[in-house]
């Protein structure tokens, strides 16, 4: 760990010191939107009665990927939120994306401010958010870049501990493909996994709304959320979703969402039971003999590969053979498939290694 990575761990402060929470997962809900008083009272009053529900979300402004969508409320809505806030209790946070928003969510009292997908990925932005929150007590989430990186994702969060943000979480919600999938956006769960890895003091918070795209998988994605250990999430609800004005198709009742929410397994029995710690054991001795196998079969692979580009550059034969690595692909799918392998799994996979042998032969 870097000396950066150390300091960052080390200051930046536990969400339980500024989001109180006793009931795992915790929960940031409300609407994409903010669109009338009406709508966000209702909302509030109906997700207020879950003991999971710990804060009101709600964009005020909404950086839309295409024009003439609606672009959001605007000032008029940090009214609401005030209005959520004092009849339900609830800790209000939307999302900012300039100076002129930080500066009016200030002035009306929102607790909790976020830095969005489309913003996380422009250092300019991100600093300029940085700057206005500067000297100011208020807790900032970053969601991850819409492109599948970490570094822009760890990057805002550094700029927002530059100038002093202590109270700090990313939040997770996918990247977008170009390729149609089951998804919205692809949770590339090992992205992630690693900025845990590096920085395990940062809070983490999953948004299945925006994995998801679609209400049907809210449910399995926050489960899966859970099983890696995430205990915070950000869900999108709405008293009558299908008329939302924003992501209709993500967005669930407050009704339909509590009894989700109660639904949910949280897997957190540490490992003391002598009989399953051996297994658990024996389990993972025989993945790491597998591993090693791989590696060592890697190594061979790459043997080959680079006694084949002698041979190619001897010969002056390009060393791309698009057709040859076409069938190669092909083949290694369909044996992965009557293996039960994922397909995408092996794509990747077999993308990877193909890449690598090339870049060997240049
Ligand atoms: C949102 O939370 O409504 C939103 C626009 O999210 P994202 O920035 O993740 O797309
Ligand atoms: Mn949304």
């Amino acid at each position: 760990m870097t000396e950066s990575q150390k300091k960052l761990n080390r200051e930046i402060m536990p969400i339980g010191q500024w989001l109180p929470h006793d009931h795992i997962p915790w929960v940031i809900a409300g609407p994409c939107s903010a669109e009338s008083a009406e709508q966000m009272l209702a909302t509030a009053r109906g997700l207020v009665g879950s003991p999971h529900v710990k804060a009101f979300r709600a964009g005020i402004w909404k950086p839309r990927t295409r024009p003439n969508s609606f672009e959001g409320i605007g000032e008029a809505g940090l009214q609401w939120l005030a209005q959520v806030k004092a009849e339900t209790g609830l800790p209000t946070a939307t999302e900012v994306a300039k100076t002129e928003h930080v500066e009016l969510c200030l002035k009306h009292g929102v607790d909790i401010l976020w830095v969005g997908a489309r913003t996380t990925v422009s250092p300019f932005a991100v600093q300029e958010i940085a700057e206005a929150v500067k000297g100011v007590d208020i807790p900032v989430l970053v969601k991850n870049p819409i492109n599948a990186e970490l570094g822009l994702w760890v990057g805002a969060i550094e700029r927002l501990h530059a100038v002093g943000v202590r109270k700090l979480a990313a939040i997770h919600r996918g990247f977008s493909t170009y390729v149609e999938m089951e998804f919205r956006n692809d949770p590339k769960w090992q992205i992630p996994i690693e900025l845990k890895r590096q920085w395990p003091d940062l809070p983490l918070i999953c948004d299945p709304s925006h994995i998801s795209g679609n209400r049907q998988f809210i449910e399995p994605v926050s489960q899966m959320a859970l099983d890696i250990g995430i205990q915070g999430l950000m869900i999108e609800s709405h008293i009558d979703p299908d008329h939302a004005w924003s992501d209709a198709k993500q967005q669930v009742t407050p009704e339909v969402l509590c009894r989700m929410l109660d639904r949910l397994r949280v897997r957190d029995a540490p490992i003391t039971d002598r009989d399953v710690k051996q297994k658990i054991s024996r389990l993972r001795a025989e993945i790491s003999h597998i591993d090693a196998k791989i590696i060592q079969d890697l190594a061979e692979r790459m043997k080959w590969v680079a006694e084949i580009g002698r041979l190619k550059q001897q010969h002056n034969i390009p060393v791309l053979q698009l057709e040859r690595w076409e069938n190669l692909l092909g083949s290694h799918i369909a044996k992965g498939k009557e293996l039960g392998l994922d397909e995408e799994f092996i794509k990747d996979l077999f993308e990877l290694i193909h890449a690598q042998a090339v870049k060997q032969q240049l």
